[in-house]
């Protein structure tokens, strides 16, 4: 199969020297990529901006905004050819950019203290045609903010995790993950290592995709 799979953080710059950002470190989708270029599937790795060592037989492309993460998606996804596609989701996209992006650093006196933002496209809402698998990193009802999120994206499952559990979310090596369904069937991991996560997410493509 042809993997798609996002990972990192994305910036939403104000000038050259600003932007929004989250503290996401991209190895939930590094992990996810390996996996399943170990497995044998082809494999692109759109990526924000990381300090992860490319992936064994991954091709990589780098990207700083959410919209340049939405053109490598779609680019990757029209070079797929015929071969079913999956889009692994990990990215943690900003969904708000500042309506302007000023071409020089601003001058303190030049900024108000009130940013304008807007929103930024949904990627994996936007994607079709594809097998999609999304994450949800929350703080609070988890398990029901992953069930929307799932069915508003139109996802095979989600891989939910609470981010303020110990163990789990943005930096570490492991993470405590619930895979959530569109028919509300869940799937409950214990605390692994993120790259046993990526196995698990893996399997459970491959039984989706055998169906
Ligand atoms: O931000 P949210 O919690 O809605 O994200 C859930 C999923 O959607 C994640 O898989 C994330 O990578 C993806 N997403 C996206 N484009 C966005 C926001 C989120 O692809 N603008």
């Amino acid at each position: 199969m042809n993997f798609v799979v996002t990972a990192g953080p994305t910036r939403e710059h104000l000038d050259p020297v600003r932007f929004l950002s989250n503290p996401s470190t991209g190895k939930m989708g590094f992990a996810v990529a390996a996996e399943a270029a170990k497995r044998g599937h082809d494999v692109t790795l759109v990526a924000g901006p990381v300090t992860l060592k490319t992936p064994m037989g991954v091709a990589r492309v780098d990207v700083v905004s959410a919209r340049d993460m939405l053109a490598a998606v779609k680019d990757a996804l029209c070079k797929s050819g015929a071969e079913p596609t999956v889009v692994v989701s990990t990215a943690a996209v900003a969904d708000w950019r500042p309506a302007k992006c000023a071409t020089k650093k601003l001058k303190k006196h030049q900024m108000s203290g009130t940013l304008k933002l807007v929103r930024n496209p949904d990627i994996l809402k936007t994607v079709t045609g594809c097998l999609k698998v999304g994450f949800a990193a929350e703080t609070d009802n988890v398990l029901a903010e992953a069930s929307r999120k799932c069915r508003e994206k139109g996802l095979s499952f989600i891989v939910a995790n609470d981010v303020t559990e110990k163990g789990s979310g943005f930096g570490t090596d492991t993470n405590r993950v619930t895979f959530v369904y569109p028919d509300g069937t869940l799937r409950r991991h214990p605390l692994m290592t993120k790259r046993r996560v990526a196995g698990a997410i893996l399997d459970s493509i491959s039984e989706l995709a055998s169906d």
